[in-house]
This record gives structure tokens, C-alpha cells and sequence, in this order.
């Protein structure tokens, strides 16, 4: 196989080489944006699921799934909603031959389609809060240039969806998603920022939103999920009102919380190397992969102390893959880093005959340990592994932010520019100009560099409503 292509220099040709290569996708499906799962790929989209269902339960929120088709009478009742969605979903306007009364949208998202039941079942006050997740797939007409699982017409779609008695709870729940988000991004070993979109940027229909942005190639950033905060901008149209213990109707304050496979895409653009793809533990979808060495002598039963092994270490919970196929030793280790399995265990002639393993993590570490210790020494490396794709995701983070005083030195950047902004949509409008890309919004959190004090807005010198913002070309 040919080289992959450079990482930073030539990002997406690096990703989609990769992304192929590892056999995570099928592309060849004959509809633009709609890729087959692999049996390979299907196992980290599963851990992913896994990862994200543990994560918001934690929180309280309770599984549900809501029916693929929206009535065109729902979809649209909130009007910012249809504005932001009317160019992008699909329509099923027949049923057989004969055309529907009322045509039908194959959801982009869910709001629409939950709304009208959850105004059914929020009564009283007891009713809250209501806190349902659901993963299934939504569709959305994209045009742009669809890329395996960055940008995709049928989207695999985590989306939270609550309800809360008041603005400040909602507010609550926004943060509880972050922190939720904290530790999926912890266990995917992504460094990340949460950003508050500006006014003219926020999802269609919400008060506001923050999105969960991480810098790839040179100066994009690709947006990896995203929390919303509606107040009552759905609940009036929809109707969902309680009853308070005073007897007085009100309507809920609602939120919403989405992900989707971009999270795959991610952990293959952030870990991936010049050797390809490479999985954090929690989502590999083998953790480890053994190799036994075919030995000279015919009694040498390498592959029968390579099953032994993935027995054993299978009886210990670790997803396991012994390797018998017929190609050299050195074909399969390219193939398996190509694939980004955390580790490898070689197991050969001189292995058998000291009863010990042969290891090497994704990143090149060697290893060597005797066989009677392998769970423990399975555990300690894969720890060590993710520890250190975690410290060099944080290092290639902190390399990709700088700060820039100036319109002037937003142009042809090759960082994720941090800026003083007096938060004018105007001022907004001239950065966004001058980079050729976007005003990303506000960061949530403590950005990583060493910043001045706040002095004035680099657009328009004002020193009044100052803080810090994100410009950058998203992906
Ligand atoms: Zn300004």
C-alpha cells in the first residue's frame, strides 16, 4: 500500500486515506453522505454508544425513541426552527403511488417530532423534570462535500432532549451536560473547547447555544457536539405547560444535547498518525491483537498459546483478536496500526520456551513480560498507552491556539485565532472576514495559553463589554 498522505499539510486527503485503510467505512454505498458500517468500524460506533449511554444516565436521563417520520404540520410550528432546517431535509411525499395528505419530513433532529407527545405528558410540576435521550439515525440533504463521518447525510444522532420548571434549572442541565461531556471527552482522551456561539451562529430555534469544538489540520476546527438552551422558544409553540403547586400553568424551559459519529471522526483526526488510525482503549474496537509467530519446528504451537492468551484475556473483559491469517508477521503489524489497535502481542518459538509475551503499544512502545502476568501487564500498558496519546492530543491542542491583536494577522492563519471582542455582530462580521472563516463565539472554560489583560476589540478599538473569543475556518 502507498504511503499516506502528510497529516498537517494535507489534512483531509491524511483522514479519508485513513479512514479507508483502518476499514471503518464502506463509501461505495451509491448514495452521496450514506456510509456502511463495517464490521470493524460498527464496534467503535457501538463502544462510542456504549461510552455516551453510561455517561448521560449517570445524569438521570432515561432512553426513549421516537418514530423517523415528522408530520409537515409539526415541523413546522416553530418558525426559526423550519428556516434553519427547510434547505437541508428530505420529504416522503407518497405513500405507494398515491400522495400523502399531509407529507412527511424523515427527521434532521427531533424536536418537532417529541414535542407535541411531550406536551401530552407534562401535566404538573411532578412531571418535571423530564430528561429522555435517543440514538438513531437522522437525515439531512447535505451539499456540501460529504466526508465519512464528518459530514454525512444520514447521521448516527445522540440527542438529549429536557424539559425543566424554570430558565436557571435549564441552566443546570446545560452545565451537567457539560460535565458529562468532560468525561466522555476524558475517555476518548480528546482535548476539546466548549464555546458559546454568537447570536447570528446559535442552532435554529435555540436562546443559545455552546458547541464542543476541537482545532484539526491547520486552523479549522471541527464542531464535535453541541447544548442548547431554548427557554420557552418551543414549549410556546408546542404547548408544554405544568402546573404549579399554586395552581398557576407555566411552560417548561427546555434544553437539548446532541453527538453523533463525528466523535469517530475525531478520535481518528486527533490520535491518527502517519501509521493511521489510532483508537483510545475505551472505543478500539479491539483492544488488543495477538500474533503468534509461526515457529520452525511443527510442535511449536504458537497459535494454540495466542488463543490461550485471548482466552484468558477475554475472561478478563478485554475485546481481543487473534490474528491466524495466512500473511507474514510484518504484514499484519502494519495492517493492525493501520487498523490503530492500542496493542499487539507477539507470541513466537522464544516466547513459548520462557512461558513470556512480546508486546508493542500503538505509539511504538516495546514490551516484554512473562505470561503468567498478562492480565495485570495488559491492563498497566493499555493505561500507559492512553495516558500518553492523552498527553500528546493535549500538546498538538495547546500548539494550535494563538493569539492575534490585529485584523491584519488573522489572514492566512495557521492557528485557531484567540481575539479581544466587544461582542458587536458588526465587529463579529469584520473577523470573520478577515480570517475567511468564522467568529467561533466565547469560550466556557480556561482557554490554553498564557493571554494579556483584555485591552480592546482588535476590530473596532472599543474597551467597553471586552472578553476573550475563538476565530477559525471550520472544517
Ligand atoms: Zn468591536
Amino acid at each position: 500500500m502507498a504511503d499516506l498522505p502528510e497529516k498537517r499539510a494535507a489534512f483531509m486527503d491524511w483522514y479519508l486515506a485513513v479512514v479507508e485503510a483502518a476499514n471503518l467505512t464502506d463509501k461505495r454505498y451509491p448514495v452521496k453522505g450514506m456510509n456502511v458500517w463495517t464490521p470493524y468500524g460498527f464496534q467503535a460506533r457501538r463502544r462510542l454508544d456504549e461510552l455516551m449511554i453510561r455517561e448521560i444516565e449517570a445524569t438521570g436521563s432515561t432512553p426513549v425513541e421516537f418514530p423517523t417520520l415528522i408530520p409537515e404540520t409539526e415541523f413546522q410550528k416553530e418558525a426559526e426552527h423550519i428556516k434553519g432546517f427547510s434547505a437541508e431535509v428530505y420529504w416522503v411525499t407518497k405513500g405507494g403511488s398515491s400522495a400523502l395528505d399531509i407529507p412527511l419530513v424523515l427527521r434532521p433532529t427531533s424536536e418537532t417530532a417529541m414535542y407535541p407527545i411531550f406536551a401530552i405528558w407534562i401535566r404538573s410540576h411532578k412531571d418535571l423534570p423530564l430528561n429522555v435521550y435517543q440514538i438513531v439515525n437522522t437525515f439531512r440533504y447535505e451539499t456540501k462535500t460529504t466526508r465519512p463521518f464528518l459530514r454525512v447525510r444520514e447521521i448516527h444522532f445522540f440527542e438529549e432532549h429536557t424539559c425543566q420548571a424554570t430558565e436557571d434549572l435549564a441552566t443546570q442541565r446545560v452545565r451537567s451536560n457539560l460535565a458529562a461531556f468532560a468525561q466522555m471527552a476524558q475517555a476518548l482522551c480528546l482535548p476539546y473547547m466548549a464555546v458559546r456561539r454568537p447570536d447570528w451562529d446559535k442552532f435554529a430555534g435555540a436562546y443559545y447555544s455552546i458547541a464542543l469544538d476541537i482545532p484539526v489540520g491547520e486552523a479549522r476546527t471541527l464542531q464535535i457536539g453541541s447544548i442548547h438552551h431554548y427557554r420557552e422558544n418551543f414549549s410556546r409553540p408546542y404547548e408544554i405547560r405544568y402546573e404549579a403547586p399554586d395552581g398557576s400553568q407555566s411552560y417548561v424551559h427546555q434544553t437539548t444535547f446532541g453527538l453523533s459519529e463525528r466523535l469517530i471522526g475525531a478520535v481518528v483526526a486527533v490520535h491518527g498518525d502517519g501509521k493511521g488510525a489510532a483508537f483510545p482503549t475505551s472505543i478500539a474496537p479491539y483492544e488488543v491483537v495477538i500474533v503468534p509467530i509461526p515457529g520452525r519446528s511443527p510442535t511449536t504451537d504458537t497459535v494454540g498459546l495466542a488463543n490461550e492468551a485471548a482466552r484468558r484475556l477475554r475472561a478478563h473483559g478485554r475485546r481481543v483478536h487473534v490474528d491466524t491469517s495466512d500473511e507474514r508477521p510484518g504484514a499484519k503489524y502494519y495492517r493492525w496500526e493501520l487498523a490503530g489497535v492500542p496493542l499487539r502481542i507477539e507470541l513466537g518459538a522464544r516466547e513459548l520456551e520462557h512461558k513470556e509475551a512480546s508486546c508493542t503499544d500503538r505509539r511504538g512502545t516495546k514490551g516484554s513480560f512473562p505470561l503468567d502476568r498478562l492480565e495485570e501487564e495488559v491492563d498497566r500498558r493499555l493505561a500507559q498507552y492512553d495516558s500518553a496519546i492523552y498527553d500528546a492530543a493535549r500538546a498538538q491542542f495547546r500548539s494550535a491556539f494563538a493569539l492575534a491583536r490585529t485584523l491584519r494577522e488573522l489572514a492566512g492563519s495557521v492557528h485557531v485565532r484567540v481575539i479581544a471582542w466587544c461582542g458587536s455582530e458588526a465587529c463579529g462580521h469584520a473577523v470573520e472576514e478577515a480570517i475567511d472563516g468564522s467568529l467561533l463565539g466565547t469560550p466556557e472554560g480556561e482557554l490554553p495559553l498564557d493571554l494579556p489583560k483584555l485591552e480592546k476589540c482588535l476590530a473596532c478599538d472599543a474597551r467597553e463589554g471586552l472578553r476573550w473569543a475563538l476565530a477559525g475556518r471550520s472544517l
